[in-house]
């Protein structure tokens, strides 16, 4: 090994200290975007126009109609270190600019040929600064700012090396572009790249700017399908829109988080709506929303990540928590009763109408679901608005006085045959002026209406004010029964599962260790609601079984709940109960499919679909129900064309 030789330390030359420092900041072009966009902004731009050419390598220019900087301040502008943004220490410690650290541009003119054209509004003309050779020229142009990045990394080859094809560059510097268009409505947005107007996006204001900025830059789709956040918590507010899962995506790619204005992704923000989500989304689904977090800026550090994309929060368990369960909030509210009333085809399928495109990735499930946001404009009948709770039937709702909530089988048997009328077709006729099932006084509005029959065993069918319910039978009593375990687990340290009797004990064949498992843990078992005994050495007895449960196929039940105890002993069971425990056994709980249901049974089911919290989709994401409305029906029949 040959000797080391001492070295003497010297100070490296600014230039390469900055080229170091682009490291940091600049990695790619759409670096250069974002930061270009975060100077445009904090001078208070109204207007930026973004140009791209060669994915953003050739060139990459932004224009704004902000301030603009004064000509002698145009070469400090370039330097390490400088910024108007900050003075002190305390500016830093409640900074409110999306900059404060005054090296962005020092770092992509280190590694580019940067020139900015610049005019304040009390300068009689503009002056550009070419960055290279620090020449400096008069210009003409309007008030504002534009600086022109070409040739990123021509000094830095080997840096050049690690970019992607033109393609995907340029498909980061536009999603640089949509971040901060989704936070900035109230500004316009215009992006060319190689000469072809891309997007072009008009400044909003007014109370629906953001939802028309989502629809803008997101698609309709995510905004029909998504639910309003709101929450005016003074230590950490919450606004923005988060998609229902029918706008779940395979990729992260329409999650968007912003803490006081600048986008972040943070793990604390992110676990947060993780967890949100989970009870609704299930499997590989990627959520979709746009969340504004505002809180304190003293209570959030900005400046512990090189792009700024992660902060750190004084209190991120108060974050955590408001953050989940206002989103959660949003999610849990069951939809039925936000059915839009006459919604064009287009929307209701998802379906651009000039072009006949579809913008939902996931078309199938993205269509036919009511749009929540549209209710408010829907009109039934005599000024009636669907409210949560429309129904009288209600008072026999099935709610015990324990709180108790029943099966099916049971609460049908609480309503009595002149409840549920059959079912009228209306208009057999054909005439124009279809008549609506129109409420009467009688007779209350079911968002999800009224139950005709049964369709080959599996699905439900209802007829509604729009035209037809399509519901998934055992998907959706799956989720309703998965939620009354949850409230009836939930009730307390001891709390267990309401128990329900048989009548005749269920013996059945068992192995000895499910005989073993069945002795030693009784309480547990009692606790998720059983009661099971050894008739001899090779069979047990189902004594009672869980009452929400009473309907489904008690033996796999059983069984089930026993391998579960086996393999993790009664402690880890009960802990997991909250969740994957409770959701299976609600599948095996819920009316099997192939089982007939009385029409009493149906509305009966309908009825808890329009109560339960998060019942519009089952247990694994998928919707419970549809609507299909009479345009459609008449669409498919070529009717009145
Ligand atoms: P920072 O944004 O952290 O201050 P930058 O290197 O991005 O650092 O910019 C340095 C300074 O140049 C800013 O503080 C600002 O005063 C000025 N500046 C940069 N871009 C613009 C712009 N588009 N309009 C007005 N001033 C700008
Ligand atoms: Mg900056």
């Amino acid at each position: 090994m040959p000797a080391l030789t001492t070295r003497p330390i010297r100070e490296l030359p600014d230039e390469l200290i900055s080229q170091i420092a682009a490291g940091e900041v600049v990695e790619r072009p759409a670096s250069v975007v974002r930061e270009l966009l975060d100077n445009a902004l904090d001078a208070g731009a109204r207007a930026v126009t973004v140009r791209l050419a060669g994915g953003g390598v050739r060139l990459v220019t932004v224009e704004d109609d902000g301030t603009g900087i004064d000509a002698a301040q145009l070469p400090i502008a370039l330097k390490r270190h400088a910024t108007s943004k900050i003075a002190s220490l305390q500016d830093l410690e409640q900074v409110g600019s999306l900059g404060f650290r005054g090296e962005a541009l020092a770092a992509i003119v280190s590694v580019s040929e940067l020139v900015i054209y610049s005019r304040t509004r009390e300068a009689s003309s503009g002056f550009s600064l070419d960055g290279r050779t620090g020449e400096i020229k008069p210009v003409a142009r309007a008030v504002g700012t534009t600086v022109e990045v070409k040739e990123l990394f021509f000094n830095t080859p080997a840096r050049r090396q690690f970019l992607k094809s033109e393609a995907t560059e340029q498909a980061h510097c536009l999603e640089a572009v949509r971040r901060q268009a989704l936070a900035r409505p109230d500004v316009q947005w215009t992006v060319w790249a190689d000469g072809k107007l891309l997007d072009n996006w008009r400044s909003l204001t007014g109370p629906q700017a953001l939802q028309q900025r989502c629809a803008d830059v997101l698609g309709q789709v995510f905004v029909d399908q998504s639910i309003e956040v709101a929450n005016e918590d003074l230590r950490c507010s919450v606004r923005g829109f988060v998609g229902l899962p029918a706008v779940a995506r395979s990729r992260a790619d329409h999650q968007y988080t912003y803490v006081n204005g600048r986008f972040v992704r943070d793990k604390v923000v992110m676990n947060a709506l993780r967890r949100a989500y989970e009870d609704v989304l299930h499997g590989q689904k990627q959520p979709s929303y746009v969340l504004f977090i505002q809180i304190d800026p003293r209570a959030v550090d900005v400046n512990v990540h090189p792009t700024k994309v992660e902060v750190r929060f004084r209190d991120s368990r108060m974050v955590h928590q408001a953050l989940q369960r206002c989103v959660e909030q949003a999610l849990s509210r069951p939809r039925a009763t936000d059915l839009p009333s006459d919604e064009p085809l287009s929307q209701t399928l998802g379906v651009d109408p000039t072009t006949g495109a579809t913008n939902g990735e996931d078309l199938p499930i993205a269509a036919a679901m009511p749009s929540p946001n549209t209710w408010r404009q829907m009109d039934f009948g005599a000024g009636n608005r669907p409210s949560p709770m429309p129904y009288r039937a209600f008072d026999r709702e099935g709610v015990a006085p324990n709180g108790q909530r029943l099966g099916v089988s049971e609460l049908a048997t609480l309503w009595r045959p002149q409840d549920v009328e059959s079912p009228r077709i209306d208009d057999v006729s054909g005439v124009p002026g279809r008549q609506a099932a129109t409420p009467t006084d009688e007779e209350p509005i079911w968002p999800l209406g009224r139950a005709l029959a049964q369709l080959h065993g599996v699905y439900l069918l209802a007829q509604n004010q729009q035209g037809l319910i399509v519901v998934d039978m055992h998907a959706a009593h799956e989720r309703i029964v998965y939620e009354q375990l949850k409230s009836q687990m939930a009730r307390g340290s001891d709390a267990a599962l309401t128990q329900q009797r048989l009548l005749i004990p269920v013996s059945f064949h068992a192995t000895a260790q499910e005989i073993v498992i069945c002795a030693e843990q009784g309480p547990a078992l009692a606790q998720l609601g059983f009661e099971i005994t050894a008739l001899s050495a090779q069979s047990l007895a189902l004594r009672a079984v869980p009452a929400a449960l009473a309907d489904g196929d008690l033996v796999a039940l059983a069984r089930e709940v026993l391998t579960e105890l086996a393999e993790h002993g009664a402690q880890a069971v009960v802990q997991r109960a909250e969740h994957d425990l409770l959701a299976s056994m609600a599948c095996h709980g819920a009316v099997r499919a192939n089982r007939q249901l009385t029409l009493p049974e149906m509305n009966a089911l309908l009825r808890q679909i329009e109560q339960t919290d998060r019942s519009d989709q089952c247990n694994h994401g998928r919707p419970t129900w549809r609507q299909v409305t009479m345009k459609e029906l008449d669409r498919l029949f070529l009717r009145g064309q």
